[in-house]
């Protein structure tokens, strides 16, 4: 029976714009992208948008630390966020910016109405002030001595040694973390938005009475608990409002005051969708509207609950829009069981990871981790090599490649069809196909763990299946070459199903499958399953194992990324800048530099020197000729990590003889020397050969 169509808008939380993504962020935005990724292919209407969060002080005070514009360093920012989403698979329908347009509008708006209706009241506050940077100063940036503990250097709202929570008024001996004197009491007019004024819709509309449906639950279960602590202990005016200076948008008639960022970032769900709205010609209220019909879903971490189930859901109310559908909270990402940590080299940056492995990989990882509840996760970093080797490449992967050689060869791609398999065959296709509705439901009810076990129970019984008959047997016997058919378009027909089913988690292998293996035109959607495959192309290579020696690499990477990030956000950087120990050269003209021919190299071997204390040997492939290149580097990298990475090398300099041989090129790099040397490495795409210019 075919569904609904339903109308759905999805978004997961913004990310802040001081900071790259990390594994952490990214549980969330694979369990939203998994989600959407089935409703699409179920044929519903599904929209995912997001943007990026950018106001605040964080951002005001590190655009200053750079010496640029906070726009300058929010649009850097945005777009390193979008390339790590873009290569990990995300697939927004949208990707946009908290500093927008119509994010202004939409909370001038929001807050005129709740204005208007009186849920906004005013009254003067004492708070901590810098008086050497003259600005007010978050809790964040006070810092002291635990009152409870007596541990030094903790921040003004809580003590990360004793756990103890406070305000920074309690705090022994309190300075400021900026300018590292002790802050002064000031008083300002703040305003609040009034939270009790929607005591009674949020008790309905968190904990209905009785409900008809599933759409009248907005909450999970253990949320809901957590909640009713919230109400128990009152619900607070809230304080929308930060005084300059500050980075974000002014409040109406009130200069000098500015919405929190916290106010305004939750909006920018609306201004993203406002601004595909406008691209693709959909009406704003018809997901947005008082009474639109719409689902309306946010995916976010156990962090922000109070925001969300609160706040927000009483300032929609209050403002008149509609409320969403429900608010799914998940838990937080350890590694190794621990909290992620910089110094251990597990606080691992979405880019590093990329680095070095495979992204559909984590997406498979973590959906077999994730389920409906508000559980932390954890990345055990053996258990992910394990898994991925046996379970996704040794199960599901290997089905394709051991099973299409046969079909390529005997049968010429032709499979037979499942009409004119035995009876015993035909209907182990039906019980695959059957596992579609358990599968469904799960990835409906973001049961994603439990799409995992399913598909890998299947793909055992086929390898189990393949192993018992022996096509390398069959395909010995002339007689038995009905039999070897049917054995084999069985194992395809059932890879073709395991496909679709995992579709949703590796979009991009199952993109691959459907366009290289079965010759589909398009992605494949959940009613492919009606259908079956007729015959294949021959297998092309799609996944590999993850070698176990890039683990530590990555961790070696984090850690080292950790440093540079710290030395970069220490305040002295510009004293001592490279452009001023090293100041830029006389200008020469286009000529000059069209005579050095830079050219895109991989190192295909490196190779210590005996008795060179700073020199590595490399063999650089040049597309065809190869070179052989010293290079002083052998502080900063080892051999082993350099081999067949890309670089970049003048293949024109003169060669020189050097005490170890003769060097034929350079590979550039930058930076002050010994551990501190980055050779240069292009995006991926180029090619060895590829002139740089
Ligand atoms: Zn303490």
């Amino acid at each position: 029976m075919p569904e609904k169509k339903r109308k759905i808008l999805v978004t997961s939380a913004l990310p802040y714009a001081n900071g790259p993504l990390h594994l952490g962020h990214l549980v969330e935005y694979i369990q939203t992208d998994i989600w959407v990724r089935f409703q699409k292919m179920r044929g519903h209407e599904c929209w995912y948008v997001c943007a990026d969060d950018t106001h605040g002080t964080p951002v005001m005070l590190r655009a200053q630390q750079e010496g640029i514009a906070p726009e300058q360093l929010i649009a850097r920012m945005g777009a390193e966020h979008k390339r790590d989403f873009d290569d990990f698979g995300i697939g927004f329908d949208n990707y946009y910016s908290t500093h927008s347009d119509e994010n202004r509008e939409l909370v001038t708006e929001i807050y005129k109405r709740l204005s208007k209706a009186g849920h906004i009241s005013r009254r003067t506050i004492k708070q901590a002030y810098d008086p050497v940077k003259n600005m007010f100063l978050p809790d964040r940036f006070i810092k002291g001595t635990c009152p409870r503990c007596n541990t030094p250097d903790q921040y003004g709202d809580s003590c990360e040694n004793c756990g103890a929570t406070y305000s920074p008024t309690e705090l022994k001996n309190p300075v400021s973390a900026l300018s590292g004197v002790p802050p002064v009491q000031k008083d300002s007019e703040h305003f609040f938005f009034k939270l009790g004024d929607f005591k009674d819709f949020l008790r309905m509309w968190l904990f209905p009475r009785e409900h008809k449906n599933d759409r009248d639950i907005h909450v999970q279960a253990e949320v809901a608990n957590k909640l009713d602590e919230w109400f128990d202990a009152g619900l607070k005016d809230w304080d929308i409002s930060r005084d300059a200076p500050y980075f974000g948008f002014e409040i109406p008639d009130a200069p000098g005051k500015y919405f929190y960022v916290w106010l305004d970032a939750p909006v920018g769900y609306m201004a993203s969708f406002q601004n595909l709205c406008a691209k693709k010609g959909l009406k704003f209220d018809d997901f947005w509207g008082k009474d639109s019909q719409a689902e309306l879903y946010h995916f976010i971490g156990k962090d922000i609950l109070y925001f969300h189930t609160l706040f927000w859901p009483a300032m929609l109310e209050g403002a008149g829009f509609r409320k969403p559908t429900s608010v799914f909270a998940h838990g937080f990402l350890t590694i190794n069981g621990t909290k992620m940590s910089k110094s251990r080299g597990t606080f691992i940056t979405a880019r590093s990871y990329l680095n070095h492995l495979n992204p559909e990989y984590l997406r498979y990882y973590f959906a077999a981790k994730l389920g409906p509840r508000v559980e932390d996760i954890d990345l055990n970093l053996e258990d992910f090599v394990a898994r991925i080797n046996s379970d996704l490449v040794g199960k599901y992967i290997n089905i394709a490649s051991r099973t299409a050689s046969f079909i390529t060869k005997h049968f010429n791609g032709q499979l037979l069809a499942v009409q004119q398999f035995t009876k015993g065959d035909s209907n182990y296709i039906d019980g695959v196909r059957g596992s579609a509705f358990q599968i469904a439901e799960a990835y409906e009810a973001r049961e994603f763990g439990k799409v995992v076990r399913e598909a890998m129970r299947i793909a055992d019984g086929v390898n189990q299946y393949f192993d018992q008959h022996k096509p390398w047997e069959l395909a010995k016997d002339p007689k038995r070459r009905e039999e070897l058919h049917q054995v084999c378009s069985r194992c395809v027909h059932a890879f073709y199903m395991l496909t679709i089913f995992l579709e949703p988690i590796l979009p991009k292998t199952a993109e691959r499958v459907a366009r290289e293996f079965f010759e589909k035109s398009e992605r494949f959607r959940w009613s492919d399953l009606e259908t079956f495959p007729v015959c294949i192309n021959p297998y092309q290579h799609l996944a590999t194992r993850v070698d176990p020696k890039s683990i530590p690499a990555l961790l070696d990477e984090s850690q080292k990324d950790m440093k540079t990030m710290a030395e970069k956000t220490s305040a002295t950087i510009t004293e001592t800048s490279d452009l001023a120990r090293h100041p830029i050269l006389p200008e020469i003209s286009y000529d000059d530099f069209a005579k050095v021919d830079l050219r895109i190299a991989r190192i295909v071997k490196a190779s210590h020197v005996e008795g060179a204390d700073k020199l590595l040997e490399m063999t650089v492939d040049l597309g065809g000729v190869t070179r052989t290149v010293f290079a002083g580097i052998k502080e900063a990298y080892k051999p082993e990590d350099l081999e067949g990475r890309l670089t970049v090398v003048v293949a024109n300099l003169a060669p020189r003889k050097m005490k170890f041989g003769l060097s034929e090129g350079m590979v550039l790099a930058a930076g002050p020397g010994k551990k501190d040397l980055w050779i240069l490495s292009p995006d991926t795409g180029a090619q060895p050969g590829m002139r740089v210019k």
